[in-house]
């Protein structure tokens, strides 16, 4: 049972992520009385890093943080020194190491080609040859933006592993555009701003929830009655289908598990990220965490991070967005649409794949629309 003080609050907020986080922040500058709670035993949601050995962790999952907007650069610089993190990734195929996005580098290592000329030449040949007009699956739209030597070595066992399905039984959209790049550029963000944090992802959302009521291991679902009980308004940014009790169905998530290991050696492999390409390794990726923050650490902290399938007993990460769980989604929404006291909004309630800047964007906005009703 939740120990609170027989207060109104104007806004109780379900989930401490950055969402929720925000909002809570924006409200009570605007003197609102708010307080968060969140069932995990942590403020801060996915972006939550735990400090091991000096490192900062992200426990779930790698986050980098970029955005092309000044005022949401502004906005987190308010909590946080961002460092000049800039990412990077490489991906390990077949043996050898290629780095990304894709780019004159990678076109290098491939093909041994020198310049954009010719780098073009053998991915238009290849696309001319494998490719055609209207894909009807991943495959045949991979092919068809990229040939066959890219697909092969950077897409096809990679993304079967991501969603546990033959890429000949993924639909096209999933994979819309494929950028390529035809100049020596490893920067694998096209945004003016990116960084991590100096000191992690917990500083800033303790900067967001400084001063403000807040209780972790609290799940919503255990105590309804009395928490709604508690404030004006909710603000909920867990999963919209289980705030419905599943009435419509429920949506499908992809999930993910990650395998945490510390290392007796400072340096494991050179890079925050690397991608493993092939079927033969079940994990997607190993980030080694020193490196977002440059860390000089005697030790070292690597994460595998494997794709699985969700239910719920699992966290949920990527949704599924196909037409059956749209069709579900829609009904949720148009139910949230009605409610007058309940505010519905994060990646979760939304039913939707944010980065970062963009949640706090939606926080931003959400809050502004409810203070000029
Ligand atoms: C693997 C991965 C990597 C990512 N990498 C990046 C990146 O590099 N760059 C980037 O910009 N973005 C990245 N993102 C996206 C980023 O994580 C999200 O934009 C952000 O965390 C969304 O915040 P949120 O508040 O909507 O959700 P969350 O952070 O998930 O917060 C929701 C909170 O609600 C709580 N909650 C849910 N139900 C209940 C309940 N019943 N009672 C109480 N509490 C509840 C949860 O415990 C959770 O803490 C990544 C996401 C994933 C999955």
């Amino acid at each position: 049972m939740l120990e609170v003080n027989e207060k109104k609050y104007d806004y109780l907020i379900v989930g401490a992520g950055l969402f929720g986080s925000v909002f809570a922040h924006e409200m009570t500058k605007r003197n609102k009385k708010c307080l968060v709670i969140d069932k995990r035993d942590h403020l801060g949601g996915n972006v939550y890093c735990e400090k091991k050995e000096g490192i900062n962790v992200h426990k779930y999952g790698a986050h980098i943080f970029h955005t092309n907007d000044k005022k949401i650069w502004d906005y987190v610089n308010q909590f946080a020194t961002f460092n000049n993190y800039i990412n990077s990734p490489l991906s390990l195929s077949k043996g050898k190491l290629y780095n990304l996005p894709f780019n004159m580098n990678t076109f290098y290592q491939l093909w041994g080609t020198k310049t954009p000329e010719e780098a073009k030449a053998v991915i238009n040949e290849q696309i001319a040859k494998y490719g055609t007009k209207s894909p009807k699956n991943l495959e045949e739209q991979a092919l068809s933006l990229a040939g066959k030597d890219i697909y092969e070595t950077f897409i096809k066992e990679y993304t079967e592993k991501q969603w546990g399905k033959k890429a000949t039984e993924l639909p096209a959209f999933i994979i819309k555009r494929l950028p390529v790049r035809y100049t020596y550029d490893n920067n694998y963000f096209n945004d003016i701003y990116q960084g991590i944090p100096i000191g992690g992802y917990n500083t800033i959302i303790e900067g967001l929830l400084s001063g403000i009521e807040t209780k972790t291991n609290i799940d919503f679902f255990e105590d309804r009655v009395q928490l709604e009980s508690l404030a004006d308004k909710v603000v909920y940014t867990g999963k919209i289908d289980e705030f419905f009790d599943y009435k419509y169905g429920q949506l499908e998530y992809r999930s993910l598990r990650f395998e945490h290991e510390l290392k007796e050696i400072d340096n494991y492999q050179g890079n925050a990220v690397v991608n493993y390409n092939d079927s033969e390794y079940a994990f997607t990726r190993i980030i080694e965490h020193k490196h977002f923050e440059f860390g000089k650490q005697p030790k070292t902290i690597i994460t595998r991070e494997y794709p699985e399938n969700w239910d719920r007993t699992k966290e949920a990460y990527y949704p599924i967005n196909n037409d059956d769980n749209q069709r579900i989604y829609k009904k949720y929404k148009e139910e949230a649409k009605g409610m007058q006291n309940i505010i519905f909004g994060g990646r979760l309630a939304e039913y939707r794949y944010y980065d970062m800047h963009q949640i706090i964007a939606s926080a931003l906005t959400k809050v502004t629309e409810i203070s000029e009703l």
